[in-house]
């Protein structure tokens, strides 16, 4: 069977934005879109930052229209997971569900996931009051309380932003130190707007429908405790999708695919890597679709220089 010019996997906004420039320059990408198809938008509501919607839209419409521009202009969508890859030589293989479709470049796009609680009630309440970004969401709390948990970087950084809006942050962390950065915490302890709440686990986010509240836990006294917020912000970490790649392809320590300063191209030539599966700073979907076009255009530039 003839190789395809392009595969692209995953279907976030980086995936999505590369598939319809490859498809615009006749290159006929096919899609691995994945069962999570659409990405971390697809677990938001409201999306306010992404240019061109100045009343705002909701995450999984944004999703769809990203998704019919590329259908538009002729992606082929294979709408499951890739269990495996082959990136030792070109063309390179993507087996989904037991077939084989080979390619001469590939476009890697699968993403980052939020690390969770694990708690039904905060899946139930995703998107409602519950959220994994403050840059995106923290506009939505202005004049509130609300709560973050975590203890690193993340969660301290994105407290300390958060006050910009909320009239106050409880920063929920289940040891009685943080692990974030000295200059980070000092930070914000000297915040007035930040409370800290040390040995303690969310056992429940409260709420119906929408978030009022998180059950808090002990973790030396087993005691529990009601603290009233309308939000909470899960800040601790997040895990590339890397598996399928590993061994394959240069990773940093954390699991994100490394990609050369100021492109796309990753340490295989012919495979290139956009979104958040290669950014842990930005993480934005305007920042990834961005990656998406530029893998999208150095993919076409190395094929063009294959000779088609
Ligand atoms: P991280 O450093 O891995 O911190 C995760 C935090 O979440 C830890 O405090 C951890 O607690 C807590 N945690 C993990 N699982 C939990 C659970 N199930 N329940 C409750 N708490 C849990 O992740 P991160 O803060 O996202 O940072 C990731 C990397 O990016 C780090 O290298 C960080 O330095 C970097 N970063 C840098 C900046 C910056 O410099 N501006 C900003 C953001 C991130 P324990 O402490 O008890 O393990």
């Amino acid at each position: 069977m003839e190789p395809r010019d392009i595969i692209i996997v995953g279907s976030g906004p980086a995936g999505l934005t590369a598939a319809v420039y490859t498809a615009r320059a006749n290159l006929s990408p096919l899609m691995i879109e994945g069962l999570g198809a659409g990405g971390q938008l697809m677990l938001t509501t409201d999306v306010e930052n992404f240019p061109g919607f100045p009343d705002g839209i909701l995450g999984p419409e944004l999703m769809g229209r990203f998704r019919d521009q590329a259908a538009r202009f002729g992606t082929e969508f294979v709408t499951a997971d890739a269990d495996r890859v082959d990136l030792s030589a070109s063309p390179f293989g993507v087996w989904v569900a037991g077939q084989e479709h080979r390619a001469k470049a590939l476009i890697i796009s699968t993403g980052a996931t939020a690390m969770m609680l694990g708690l039904t009630s905060e899946q139930k309440l995703l998107g409602h009051g519950v959220s994994t970004c403050a840059t995106c969401d923290g506009f939505f709390f202005r004049k509130q309380e609300i709560a973050v948990v975590g203890g690193g970087d993340s969660a301290v950084e994105e407290a300390t932003f958060l006050t910009r809006f909320a009239d106050k942050v409880t920063l929920i962390h289940r040891r009685k130190e943080l692990r974030a950065s000295k200059i980070m915490q000092d930070r914000a302890f000297s915040n007035p707007k930040i409370d800290f709440r040390w040995n303690s686990e969310v056992d429940e986010v409260l709420g119906n429908g929408r978030v009022e509240g998180v059950r808090l836990r002990d973790v030396e006294s087993g005691d529990l405790s009601d603290l009233a917020v309308s939000g909470v912000f899960v800040a601790i970490g997040h895990r590339p999708n890397t598996e399928l790649f590993k061994g394959q392809l240069e990773l940093d320590d954390a699991g994100y695919i490394i990609t050369e300063g100021g492109s796309s191209r990753t340490s295989v030539p012919g495979v290139f890597a956009s979104g958040d599966v290669q950014d842990h700073v930005y993480r934005q979907a305007v920042t990834a679709a961005g990656s998406g076009c530029m893998a999208a255009l150095d993919a076409e530039r190395y094929l063009e220089a294959l000779g088609g």
